[in-house]
Order: structure tokens, then C-alpha cells, then sequence
């Protein structure tokens, strides 16, 4: 399946939510009127926009409706997917140059990280990179083994220890061994237990440590992983983890079960945290670069997938 067609694909939902809502907006109307602002407002934030990026994407819309003197609603769509697309511009390529580089992986339980890890390495190692993966959720020992499937699964090396070791130590012989062993980019998993928030700035603080002290000028890209599917919540667990990490950027996932796709805006738009991945699937090639253009884009467009396409 082509990017377009898998993007348009992990989509689907928040094109019959979101998008289909400001079609009937734009169906509704037969001028451009402050109810017809107020309706598209109001479809915004049900899409999970977020109430001040779904204001800001309406005050735009003003300010280009009377520089280009529309009149029709319909017209208006395409400015919509244009203020979109310019909104979630920038910042979504990985910053990863060195020779090693390192990805930490944080995020609460259950967002995606483990599968996300899984897949990014699969995704480096088909551009011919070598990668090493750390299993520094060591809480539980069902997150190390699940972590060693999708290994197995990529097909790359895994350093663990046994649970309730300590992360830094792990995050330590991981990077040791990228070293030694030559590998492209290391990726480590946390725990990440955000309910516990004195334990979670230490441990990431440590883990930090370990970095600056081993890997001093390499480059370093703080992954936080979100669930698309928790909408405006996962906005307010961003705000959380920013205030105890110096978070990069965004692997949105499980785009493909939810209508609340929208959320993407809000990170950028409010958060100024770039979307750099969103997960389509479970499969180990369900992950996608962000791609804000194309999101936009598939957002007004139906691309035709079925479910015969995929299989393929
Ligand atoms: P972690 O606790 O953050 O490490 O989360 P896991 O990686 O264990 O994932 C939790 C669940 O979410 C698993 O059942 C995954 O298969 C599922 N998952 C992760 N990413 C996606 C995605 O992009 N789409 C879908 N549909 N499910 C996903
Ligand atoms: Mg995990």
C-alpha cells in the first residue's frame, strides 16, 4: 500500500467524524455567515481540535475568506485543509545524524510504546541501519518479554536486565553495547509512571545522566508516545510530561481506532510539539513519519481504501 493510501487508510475514522461534520457545515450553508463560523467552530471541537486551536483555525479562515473574497461555504474547504496543513508544519523529521544516536521512549502504560519501539526499529533497520534496543521498563517483567518479541519480530539486538533493576543501569549497558557494537540508533523503553511524578523526574533524570555522560554529542530525540483514542486527555498528559522531560517530539498512535484524529492539531498548534510518527495498526509496518501535508490532505479526501485494498 502507498503512504497516501495507508495514510488516508489510519484516517478513515476521523474522516467520517471530524472531517464529514465540516462537510455538513459547509453543506448547510449557502453564504458565509457568523452562524456558519459559529457551526464550523462547534464541528471543530467535536472532532477534538480543542477549543482554542479550533478558535484559531476559525480567525484564520476569516481573515483568508475576505482576502480572497469567497462566498461560497463550499469553497471554504480547501482553505480549511490549506490553514490545517500550515498549522501541523515543522519540526516533524527526526533530528538523528550521529553515529550513535539515541531515542528515549516515554509515555504512560498502555499508550503504544513497547509496539511503537517495535516498529521503529523494524523502520531503521529497513533503511539499512543497525539498531540496538534497551529494556528499561523494568516494572514489570511482562514489558521486557514483550519488548524481546518485537526484537525478534525486527529482527534486532535487545539489552535487558531482570525486573525491577534499575533503568539507568540498563539505559547504561545499552548504550555500552551500541557502541561496542556499532549500531546506528539505540532506542530505549521507560516506564514512564506519570501517578508517580517525584520517582518519574528522578528516574529520567538519572537516565539523562547516563546519556550526557556516555553519549555527549550524539544526538538525542525524546520520543513521547500518546493515544490518539484518549483525545484532549492525551493533550493534558503532554502538558504533564513536558513539565518533567524535555520532550522532542510526538509518535501520536492507534490513529486507526479513533474518530479523534483532530488531536493532532492541538499538540501543534497548543503544545508546539511536533507530530513526528502516528501508529495505523498493531503490525509490525503499521507506523507512519508524519507527514503534514499528506495529513492534510487525507483528512478532505477520501482515498478509497477497503479492507480489499489492504490485503493486497
Ligand atoms: P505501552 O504500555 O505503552 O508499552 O503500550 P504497548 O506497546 O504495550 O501497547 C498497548 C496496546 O496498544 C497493545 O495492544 C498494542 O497492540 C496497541 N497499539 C499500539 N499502537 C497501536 C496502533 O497504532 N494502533 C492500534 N490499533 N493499536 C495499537
Ligand atoms: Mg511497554
Amino acid at each position: 500500500m502507498g503512504i497516501f493510501k495507508k495514510f488516508g487508510f489510519g484516517l478513515k475514522k476521523t474522516r467520517e467524524g471530524m472531517t464529514q461534520r465540516i462537510e455538513d457545515v459547509l453543506g448547510a450553508y449557502e453564504e458565509i455567515t457568523d452562524d456558519f463560523y459559529d457551526d464550523l467552530e462547534e464541528a471543530l471541537i467535536m472532532g477534538d481540535v480543542g477549543m482554542q486551536t479550533a478558535g484559531d483555525i476559525v480567525a484564520e479562515l476569516k481573515k483568508r475568506v475576505a482576502k480572497n473574497e469567497v462566498r461560497n461555504p463550499k469553497h471554504a474547504k480547501m482553505i480549511i485543509s490549506d490553514i490545517i496543513a500550515d498549522m501541523i508544519d515543522g519540526g516533524e523529521d527526526m533530528g538523528l545524524i550521529t553515529i550513535p544516536s539515541i531515542i528515549l521512549v516515554i509515555g504512560v502504560n498502555g499508550v503504544g510504546k513497547t509496539t511503537t519501539i517495535g516498529k521503529l526499529a523494524a523502520m531503521y533497520k529497513k533503511q539499512g541501519k543497525k539498531v540496538i534496543l534497551g529494556a528499561a521498563d523494568t516494572f514489570r517483567a511482562a514489558a521486557i518479554e514483550q519488548l524481546e518479541v518485537w526484537a525478534d519480530r525486527a529482527g534486532v539486538e535487545l539489552v535487558k536486565h531482570k525486573e525491577g533493576s534499575d533503568p539507568a543501569a540498563v539505559v547504561y549497558d545499552t548504550i555500552s553495547a551500541g557502541i561496542s557494537r556499532d549500531c546506528d540508533i539505540i532506542i530505549c523503553d521507560t516506564a514512564g509512571r506519570l501517578h508517580n511524578k517525584k520517582y518519574l523526574m528522578d528516574e529520567l533524570k538519572k537516565i539523562y545522566k547516563v546519556v550526557e555522560k556516555q553519549l555527549p554529542y550524539a544526538d538525542r530525540e525524546i520520543l513521547l508516545v500518546l493515544d490518539a483514542t484518549t483525545g484532549q486527555n492525551a493533550v493534558s498528559q503532554a502538558k504533564e510530561f513536558m513539565n518533567v522531560a524535555e520532550v522532542t517530539g510526538i509518535a501520536l498512535t492507534k490513529l486507526d481506532g479513533t474518530a479523534r484524529g483532530g488531536v493532532v492539531l492541538t499538540i501543534k498548534n497548543e503544545l508546539k510539539l511536533p507530530v513526528k510518527f502516528i501508529g495505523v495498526g498493531e503490525q509490525i509496518d503499521d507506523l507512519q513519519p508524519f507527514k503534514p501535508k499528506l495529513f492534510a490532505k487525507a483528512l478532505f479526501e477520501d482515498t478509497g481504501v477497503t479492507f480489499a485494498d489492504e490485503e493486497d
